[in-house]
C-alpha cells in the first residue's frame, strides 16, 4: 500500500520544502497529464540567472512553488539543504531509478546518465540495502552526480517524470500505485507477476502510462512478431516448445520472456496460453499433448537470457534462437522507453507500442495482459 505523504518517515538531507510543494499542488487537483508541464515554469524571468545552477531554486512538476514570493534586495543566498534527488533539468525528461544498485538499475543508471534530452533525479533501493547513501553517479560507474541514493519511492515519483523500475513484483505493484497517485510515467522491466499483481498494474495504468515490458530487447521483440507468425501458418503438428537459460541469481522461471513468447505464440494459433500452456514435465507425465505449448526453463553460471523457440513435427524442426550477451540491450530499451513514455496519456503500453510496431494499439484498450 501507499503509505500516506504525511505519515511517512522523515527522510534526512532531502530539500523537503520543493518536494512537499510539488506534491500538494498535484493534490489539489485531479491528475491531468496535460497539465504536466513537461518543462517546468522555471523562473525565466528571474534576475542573473547565470550563476551555478542552485538546487532549490528548480520547481518540480506542475506549477512553481517558492519562487512566487516577492523576492526583497540581494542578500546571501541561504545554504540550499543538500538535496538527494536532484531538480535543475533544463527542460529534459527527469527520470528516476527504483533499484538502481541491482544488476540492471546499475546498467540503466550508466546509460541514463549519459543519454540525451534526460536528467537521472534520483534513485531508491529497498531499506537496508548496502547502497543507500552511496552517490548514484558513483555507484554506475561514472563521476558522482551529488545524488545519494535513496530509500523514499514516493519522493522520487514526485520528482520525476518517468521512474524506471527493475526491481521485483511486490516492490513494482507498490511503485505503480505511486505512479498512479502522481501521474508519472513507469517503465516496468521486472518480471515474475502473478494475475493479481498483473491487474494491479492494469488498474493503476488508468492513471498513469504504464510500459510493462518482459524483454526490452528489440530483438526478443521481433522474435516475438516473427513466432506468432508462425504460429499462424503452422498447424498443430508442430509441436511448440519454449526453452530458455538465464544465471543463476534468476528467481523467477519460466523468464517473463519466455511466456511472452508463448504467448505470442497462442495468439498466433488463435488460443489463450493459460490454457494450452506446459510449464513443467516431472515424473510419468504421459505423452505430449497435443496443442500444448511447453517450458523448459535452465538455470546456471553467468547466462545474461538466451531463449529458444522449437517447431518440432515429423522429419523436421524449426529453432530460433535469440541470445542476450550483455544487459546493455534491456537497459538500451528502457531509455528508449523513457523518452516514449514521458508526457503519454495513462494507458498499459508494451514495447512493441515503443519500439513502433504494435498492431494492436495500448494494451489498455484491451484487457490486462496475461503474463509478464
Ligand atoms: P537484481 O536482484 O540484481 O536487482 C533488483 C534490485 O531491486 C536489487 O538491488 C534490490 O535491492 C532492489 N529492490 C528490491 N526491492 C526494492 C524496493 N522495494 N525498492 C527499491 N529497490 C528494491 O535483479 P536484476 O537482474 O536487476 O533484475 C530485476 C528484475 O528485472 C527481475 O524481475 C528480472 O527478471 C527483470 N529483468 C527484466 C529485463 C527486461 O528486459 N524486461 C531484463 C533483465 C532483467
Amino acid at each position: 500500500m501507499i503509505t500516506k505523504k504525511a505519515g511517512r518517515p522523515a527522510v534526512k538531507a532531502v530539500a523537503k520544502p520543493v518536494a512537499k510543494a510539488g506534491a500538494k499542488a498535484l493534490q489539489k487537483k485531479p491528475i491531468d497529464l496535460k497539465s504536466q508541464d513537461k518543462s517546468p515554469a522555471k523562473p525565466a524571468g528571474k534576475p542573473a540567472p547565470a550563476a551555478a545552477p542552485a538546487p532549490a531554486a528548480a520547481a518540480p512538476r506542475g506549477p512553481a512553488a517558492p519562487a512566487a514570493k516577492p523576492s526583497p534586495a540581494p542578500r546571501p543566498a541561504p545554504s540550499p539543504a543538500p538535496t538527494k534527488f536532484k531538480r535543475q533539468t533544463n527542460g529534459a525528461v527527469k527520470v528516476g531509478v527504483v533499484g538502481c544498485a541491482g544488476r540492471m538499475g546499475q546498467m540503466l543508471l550508466k546509460m541514463l546518465i549519459n543519454a540525451p534530452g534526460m536528467v537521472v533525479v534520483g534513485g531508491t533501493e529497498r531499506r537496508g540495502s548496502i547502497a543507500l547513501g552511496q552517490d548514484i553517479g558513483a555507484l554506475a560507474g561514472a563521476d558522482p552526480l551529488g545524488i545519494s541514493v535513496g530509500d523514499d519511492p514516493s519522493l522520487l515519483f514526485d520528482s520525476s517524470d518517468v521512474v524506471v523500475d527493475f526491481t521485483n513484483p511486490t516492490a513494482t505493484v507498490s511503485h505503480a500505485q505511486m505512479a498512479a497517485r502522481t501521474g508519472c510515467a513507469l517503465v516496468i522491466g521486472t518480471t515474475g507477476f502473478d494475475s493479481d499483481q498483473l491487474n494491479s498494474l492494469y488498474r493503476a495504468s488508468q492513471r498513469a502510462p504504464i510500459v510493462l515490458a518482459a524483454n526490452m530487447s528489440l530483438g526478443i521483440n521481433l522474435l516475438q512478431q516473427v513466432v506468432e507468425e508462425i504460429s499462424r501458418i503452422l498447424d498443430t503438428d508442430w509441436d511448440i516448445e519454449i526453452v530458455e537459460m538465464h544465471h543463476r541469481g534468476k528467481i523467477d522461471a519460466p523468464s517473463g520472456t519466455a511466456l511472452a513468447l508463448g504467448e505470442a505464440a497462442a495468439r498466433g494459433r488463435g488460443q489463450q496460453l493459460r490454457r494450452i500452456s506446459r510449464r513443467s514435465r516431472d515424473g510419468q507425465v504421459g505423452p505430449r499433448v497435443k496443442g500444448e505449448i511447453g517450458f523448459a526453463a535452465l538455470r546456471g553460471g553467468d547466462v545474461v537470457g538466451d531463449h529458444t523457440v522449437i517447431f518440432a513435427a515429423d522429419g523436421e524442426r524449426v529453432e530460433i534462437t535469440h541470445r542476450a550477451a550483455s544487459r546493455e540491450i534491456f537497459a538500451r530499451g528502457a531509455v528508449k522507453s523513457v523518452l516514449w513514455a514521458a508526457g503519454k496519456k495513462p494507458g498499459l503500453y508494451s514495447m512493441r507500442d515503443v519500439l513502433g510496431f504494435s498492431v494492436q494499439g495500448p494494451q489498455s484498450s484491451a484487457t490486462p495482459p496475461a503474463s509478464s
